[in-house]
């Protein structure tokens, strides 16, 4: 048998060593390490200032959405400071691909984590103590133990970037008590600058983790949350799964191949009737839940990372750690719970920079179904007010006339002006008003419950409305309410949408477990005809063409059919490449990359020097063969 790879959490060789040294560090700036090591041209917003901070010797504390560039924040004062970076991540199944990354691009990384065996494990401390490592990934649990902080110190340590920094903050969904115990770093190491990353955009988080990460002279530095490069979509849900296949399928018409991408679900039953109803048309879609056993789990990650053009259907439990770059599309089909988780989940889209898609179907139903799942779940009355106060946002954001992303920036506290890439944007919904069909509702709810004392969910109170003889009906004899059949102008999908605009809006609310219907506090103003109705007209099916809108989102986006082609050839060599060396293809090049090849179709190594993403080390190791490919295509 072949001796295996060498391993990722495996420093190089280990050495008997005499004195403690501190790595070297190589680039004389940040600008000579990014061009080298990186082989990007220039700093991206924030990351120049705050890199700078950080080289002085000062504290910085950065929010940056997903795919903002945290990552060279830390990385690149680790190759230009003296000593070696320690990136504290809670992502345990991460690391080895990072640090897998990095050593593609010839940084010197390793990680300490429970994974190892002891004898890596000593090995990545030898290569520490000896200055042999640029940065060494830890999890926070093993810096609360004593013996993981006598050996840093034993080290020099460059820079202590803390990843994830939201972790600490008792409120969120991914609080994580070893975090606490990272406020004391600040004594452990007194001179080495700190760095807190995070993606989640509120305030009070922000304020959190200062304080408790204890860094009161930290530079803030804090981005826009915009991600430019996703399109956002939500459409009226009919039947869902169709959509989503349509969806899918427009996606591939523009790209020729099969896009990475992740549908949320809220049900580990409906995850599993999902994927399968991909696969059998033909799509590589995989089920992803807490029910299925770890291994599979694991096997089904792993091929969405390794492979191109994997479906993950999954519900929330699959996402934080996923870094995968290459993701084109997020889609939804149930309504997220909060705005929060929206903005999380559908950022795990083009972190990579390259066009992509957030898509949604959202109907009625889900309305209904988060309302009772508030109604009747856990926790007190505040928890719950807090619960339909994120429910309330999501639903002005699926109905709103206006532009997506203003709605949903704005719900961050940042303003914008209208995106032209979202789908209100790029096709205005047509605004219709709903003021005499939301009374024709209300008094029909009203009258059932005054002279028959009865409540009703959507589907009788549309069949009443448009006088529709079903057996339910005869039986309840509401064919005799004086509003039988008063709205037969409108189709069954007209009433559905309408209801569904008007839940969202409070002037109807949902009840019980049946979901039966009552007037909500902003019903008196409409019955009255003081609140005007304007609503949305829905067009059925609208989000699924392979329109030139979705081209603009294709990861080959603007690429003539020639380089088209070659862009193809491209991303096969690469899939074989990072099959035959057993890492993720995005380890090899990015999506970015390949398309400037292809673009630029340089013809000597010399012209790969104006190549984004690729540094020495790659220009060393795949040089030759990406100019091989791009001169037999
Ligand atoms: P985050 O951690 O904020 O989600 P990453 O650090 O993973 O983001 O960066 C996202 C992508 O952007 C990566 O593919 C990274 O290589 C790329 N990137 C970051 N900074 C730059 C830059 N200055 N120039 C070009 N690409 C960059
Ligand atoms: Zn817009």
């Amino acid at each position: 048998m072949p001796p295996p790879p060498e391993r990722a959490g495996q420093a190089p060789a280990a050495r008997v060593v005499v004195q403690p040294r501190a790595a070297a560090s190589q680039y004389a700036t940040p600008l000579e390490a990014l061009r080298t090591v990186f082989g990007y041209d220039a700093f991206r917003g924030d990351q120049a200032a705050a890199i700078d901070t950080i080289v002085a010797g000062g504290d910085a504390i950065v929010l940056m959405p997903t795919g903002g560039g945290k990552s060279l924040i830390y990385q690149v004062p680790a190759l230009v400071r003296e000593g070696t970076g320690l990136v504290v991540s809670p992502l345990i199944a991460l690391m080895h691909d990072q640090v897998d990354a990095l050593r593609a691009n010839g940084v010197r990384a390793a990680y300490l984590n429970s994974t190892q065996r002891p004898d890596e494990r000593a090995d990545v401390e030898r290569a520490y103590l000896s200055g042999e490592l640029d940065l060494i990934y830890v999890a926070p649990e093993r810096l609360s133990s004593a013996a993981t902080l006598a050996l840093l110190k034993r080290g020099t340590l460059s820079v202590i970037a803390i990843d994830e920094a939201h972790c600490v903050s008792q409120w969120g969904h991914d609080f994580r008590p070893d975090y606490l115990a990272l406020g004391g770093l600040g004594d452990d190491f007194p001179g080495v600058p700190r760095v807190a990353l995070t993606a989640t955009a509120t305030e009070a988080t922000h304020k959190e983790i200062g304080e408790r990460l204890r860094m009161p002279q930290a530079r803030h530095f804090v981005a826009s949350f915009d991600r430019p490069n996703i399109q956002y979509r939500i459409a009226p849900k009919a039947e869902a799964r169709q959509q989503l296949l349509a969806f899918i399928q427009s996606m591939r018409s523009v790209t020729d191949t099969a896009p990475a991408g992740i549908v949320y679900a809220l049900s580990r039953k409906s995850v599993e009737q999902t994927a399968e109803f991909l696969r059998g048309k033909g799509i590589d879609a995989l089920p992803y839940h807490a029910g299925l056993d770890a291994s599979m789990r694991a096997a089904h990650q792993s091929r969405f990372l390794r492979e191109d053009g994997v479906v993950m259907v999954a519900t929330i439990a699959f996402g934080m750690g996923i870094d995968k770059p290459d993701v084109r599309f997020v889609a939804h089909i149930d309504l997220p719970k909060s705005v929060e988780g929206y903005y999380q989940e559908t950022g795990r889209a083009g972190r990579d920079g390259e066009p992509s898609v957030a898509w949604m179907a959202y109907g009625l139903g889900d309305v209904v179904q988060q309302r009772r799942m508030i109604d009747q779940g856990e926790g007190d009355r505040a928890h719950r007010i807090r619960q339909g106060q994120h429910l309330d946002a999501m639903l002005a954001l699926c109905e709103t006339t206006g532009c997506r992303r203003v709605d949903l920036l704005g719900y961050f506290g940042q303003s914008s002006s209208p995106c032209g890439n979202c789908d209100t944007c790029l096709e205005p919904p047509e605004v219709w008003d709903g003021l005499i069909p939301a009374q024709k509702l209300l008094s029909t709810i009203v009258r059932l419950q005054r002279e028959r004392n009865q409540s009703f969910g959507a589907g009788q109170l549309v069949d009443i409305l448009r006088g529709n003889r079903t057996d339910r009906i005869v039986q309840q004899r509401h064919d005799t309410l004086a509003t039988f059949g008063i709205g037969a102008d409108l189709s069954e999908p007209d009433w559905r949408s309408v209801i569904r605009q008007l839940l969202a809006r409070g002037v109807v609310v949902a009840r019980g477990e049946y979901g039966t219907l009552a007037v909500g506090e902003a019903g008196a103003g409409v019955l009255s005809g003081a609140t005007p109705v304007p609503l949305r007209r829905d067009v059925l099916g609208r989000t699924g063409g392979g329109s030139s809108r979705v081209r603009k989102a294709a990861a080959s986006a603007n690429l003539d059919a020639a380089d088209r082609g070659l862009f193809e050839a491209l991303r096969a060599w690469r899939a074989e490449t990072a099959r035959t060396q057993g890492v993720p293809a995005y380890i090899v090049f990015g999506d970015a990359t390949l398309r400037a090849l292809a673009e630029g179709r340089p013809a000597s190594v010399r012209d790969l020097d104006g190549i984004s993403g690729i540094g020495q080390k790659k220009r060393e190791a795949y040089g030759e063969a990406v100019l091989a490919v791009i001169a037999g295509h």
